[in-house]
């Protein structure tokens, strides 16, 4: 048992660290699959949860156009496959040089996303030139099925209609759109009818979001542990319906994948079955098997953030300073910072440490920051424990 929960599915060892898996980590080392540039602090909302603590205006110390193009050729220079450069913010299109650092990226082959915020400046047009000018996807936030939640969560009435529309819009204008959701206290029930939305909104790719309390996110808006691995066991039921699902600091989705779990009692029991009942009523049986596929990215590992002011960190939620763009290349601080090295070769305390996942896993290194101060802590939101009932691999 482990805690109020008893381990299944766990018979014999799960399948650890194959080819594939072995050559991400590999490329990991050289280069990150994506490089997250929040271009501005400047958004129009101000939602309870952001990570980025947006406000109205641009900060002063944001990267000029000339040092964003510095920046974008320091990226070129990983090499091939080049990195992801996702641009995001606060809102970027609050910056008026958007498209040139778009241009700047496709002169030098550096496949672009763009994470607008939706308000009066994601317009049409707006959506026909990201497409013009060859971004590969835009995301897009939904944190309820509802207005009474969304908009909450967005502190901006109306906002959940807007965000439909914005959808719809950007999947008319032929954008690849891929819908974030962060999983809080307030809209865990409504997993089942967002799933449902986004596939009558013929959304492909649902990226799930977990708390980190850092920005304006605090503890009290986030789930329980238990909570997790159910929230976990749902989405891989999801992603027997259609939907590709991938998520951002909880990467023991991963181990789910692999067929590890913990398997709730009581009140996670019923949370799981009330989940899963709704699921089933509103999209039907499963059309396909589980998605067991992933890319063993986490923060700092395949992942790199440049805040607006050109620091660099781990993650958008993991606020250790690594170093800044304007004096110091990403590439150097990406290949050669300590604590990077130890994130990506799993040098991990406590249970994350023992644990045989922990390279596919390893756990949210920023909740760890955020609940112990080491971001080589074990994540505290991982109810998984590696010495129950089995051996641990070297
Ligand atoms: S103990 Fe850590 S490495 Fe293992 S599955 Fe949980 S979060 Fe991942």
């Amino acid at each position: 048992m482990v805690g109020t929960y008893s381990v299944e599915g766990i018979s014999g060892r799960p399948p650890y660290l194959d080819e594939k898996l072995g050559a991400w980590l590999e490329r990991f080392k050289r280069s990150p699959l994506l490089v997250f540039w929040e271009t501005t602090k400047a958004c129009p909302l101000a939602c309870r949860h952001c990570r980025a603590m947006a406000i109205p205006n641009p900060l002063p110390g944001e990267l000029t156009t000339e040092e964003g193009f510095r920046l974008i050729e320091e990226v070129a220079s990983f090499g091939d496959p080049k990195p992801l450069l996702v641009l995001t913010g606060g809102d970027p299109l609050q910056r008026r040089d958007l498209f040139d650092l778009i241009e700047k990226a496709n002169e030098l082959s550096v496949p672009v996303a763009v994470s607008p915020a939706v308000s009066p400046h994601l317009t049409r047009e707006v959506m026909r030139r990201l497409k013009a000018s060859g971004v590969k996807m835009m995301s897009v936030s939904l944190d309820g099925a509802g207005p009474e939640t969304h908009d909450y969560m967005r502190m901006v009435n109306g906002s959940f209609e807007s965000t439909v529309k914005a959808i719809r819009e950007a999947l008319e204008e032929g954008l690849r759109v891929q819908v974030n959701t962060v999983v809080w206290r307030r809209n865990v029930l409504e997993l089942p009818r967002i799933a449902r939305l986004l596939r009558r909104l013929g959304v492909t790719v649902w990226e799930v979001f977990f708390l980190v309390v850092t920005g304006r996110a605090v503890a009290e808006l986030d789930i329980r542990p238990w909570e997790y691995e159910v929230v976990m066991r749902f989405l891989l039921e999801v992603s027997r319906r259609g939907l590709q699902v991938r998520t951002v600091e909880a990467p023991f989705f991963r181990r789910v994948k692999l067929g590890s779990w913990v398997r709730p009692v009581g009140e996670g029991e019923a949370l799981l079955d009330r989940l899963q009942a709704e699921l089933n009523e509103l999209l039907g049986p499963p059309v396909q098997e589980a998605d067991s596929a992933f890319i063993p990215t986490r923060d700092g590992n395949g992942v790199i953030f440049v805040a607006y002011n050109g620091d660099v960190y781990p993650s958008g939620f993991l606020p250790v300073r690594l170093g800044n763009v304007k004096t110091q290349s990403i590439v150097g601080i990406y290949r050669e910072h300590p604590l990077l090295l130890a994130m990506r070769e799993g040098r991990f305390k406590g249970r994350c440490g023992l644990c045989e996942y922990r390279l596919v896993c390893g756990g949210s290194r920023a909740r760890a920051f955020s609940f112990t101060g080491d971001p080589l802590e074990s994540d505290p939101s991982c109810v998984y424990d590696p010495l129950d009932e089995r051996p641990v691999r070297p």
